[in-house]
């Protein structure tokens, strides 16, 4: 939907509150549309005449009569319209179509090795630009949501700082914008994933939510009281720089011992190495003396899922630092829940069961009763419903 200002507001405001009740309790008729948000049947008529003709509502059956005239139902049409979601890690680029429910339609993904050069934002910006290039409905695109690890600042659409990607202050939205002439969002891709997981995921009743991402590093989306945590420069929630040795690894960030030296993939990887120096037996490679090993987090996921002996006891410390950083989230936030998101993982694996043991171990008793600490529950697609969660949560916001 359009944003204009002045004297059309109110009738914009009921359109959206219109809209609103047609998203949660369609199919649904007028009347009773009426009855539940208090106006008037003239000024919903006119409202929902306008959202079927913008396509975002189409009629959706006719309901029993109570005596009069039967009443026809309308209610909300999610693929009338989508998303470009764009999802950037470290070494990858997701780019895919997210319908209005944050369903995503189709996607691409793009591996990139554009870890060590400085061209991870011309490399998306042509991807975008040859995903765009295939589309053929681009009117019905209301936009392109981005998503990206590192500081970001969502209202000013900058990426503060990203230090894998040696990306600082990048006017990403202004330069997506710009080029392709359609409005752009960015942020954070935890705390967008954790939106997604607050307004379309499992637990989305859960007032108070944390999500955990893994990966190539570590960060967290923090949901306080339905919404996003921010912090004052949009950095809240830097998770994987929380110190746990202040003797430890030197950081990129300029600390030592930051619980992401220890626990993200490039870290489990280098464990994976040193095991199968000492000979450890593994099904993750066939030969044990193979120089350059290709083992993907998938591959690894997919042999802790079959009980690798090897997997299982690489991830012993990192389970247990792992915990202690969880329990200090849970002393500081007292969270509902918390969600991890880490490649594949979307089942209750051995690494979510064991941490979730560690922490109920380790935390206040008052803390952890009732804490649900499970994998992601978005599914495979969770990075591009969190980049269409950011703008979904703009377009139907009630312009108040
Ligand atoms: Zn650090």
């Amino acid at each position: 939907m359009k944003k204009t200002g002045g004297l059309k507001l109110m009738q914009e405001i009921n359109q959206y509150i219109i809209l609103k009740t047609i998203r949660e309790k369609g199919p649904i008729s007028r009347s009773d549309i009426a009855k539940m948000t208090k106006l008037s049947p003239t000024t919903v008529t006119s409202a929902v005449n306008g959202l079927l003709n913008e396509g975002i509502v189409t009629v959706g059956g006719i309901g029993e009569s109570s005596g009069g005239r039967k009443p026809v139902y309308v209610e909300f049409a999610p693929d009338s319209k989508y998303i470009i979601g764009v999802s950037i890690t470290n070494s990858c680029i997701g780019i895919g179509k997210v319908n209005m429910d944050a369903q995503v339609k189709e996607k691409k993904m793009y591996p990139g090795d554009f870890q060590k050069s400085a061209n991870a934002i011309s490399y998306t910006l042509d991807r975008i630009s040859d995903y765009i290039a295939e589309c053929e409905d681009l009117s019905l695109c209301l936009g392109i949501s981005i998503i990206t690890p590192g500081i970001v600042d969502a209202k000013k659409g900058i990426i503060r700082n990203n230090a894998k990607l040696h990306l600082t202050n990048v006017p990403l939205k202004e330069m997506a914008e710009e080029r392709f002439g359609l409005k752009v969002w960015i942020d954070n891709d935890a705390n967008a994933i954790a939106l997604a997981e607050n307004k379309y995921g499992k637990y989305g009743s859960r007032k108070n939510l944390i999500y955990i991402q893994m990966g190539d590093g570590i960060g967290s989306g923090i949901v306080f009281e339905d919404s996003i945590f921010r912090g004052s420069h949009g950095g809240a929630g830097e998770f994987g720089h929380i110190s746990i040795d202040k003797n430890g690894i030197l950081c990129e960030c300029g600390n030592r011992g930051c619980l992401e030296n220890y626990v993200s993939w490039p870290s489990i990887y280098n464990r994976i190495l040193d095991h199968l120096e000492k000979g450890s037996p593994t099904t993750m490679v066939s030969h044990k003396n193979s120089k350059t090993l290709d083992i993907s987090q998938n591959d690894f996921l997919k042999a802790l899922h079959q009980n690798d002996e090897l997997a299982i006891s690489v991830l012993e410390e990192p389970v247990e630092y792992m915990a202690n950083g969880i329990v200090s989230l849970v002393n500081l936030f007292n969270p509902d829940v918390i969600l991890i998101g880490w490649g594949s993982l979307d089942k209750d694996s051995y690494f979510i069961t064991r941490v979730r043991e560690k922490v109920k171990e380790l935390a206040f008793d008052i803390f952890t009763d009732g804490l649900e600490i499970q994998p992601t529950t978005l599914g495979g697609d969770f990075q591009l419903k969190g980049a269409a969660s950011v703008a979904l949560e703009e377009i139907f916001e009630v312009p108040l």
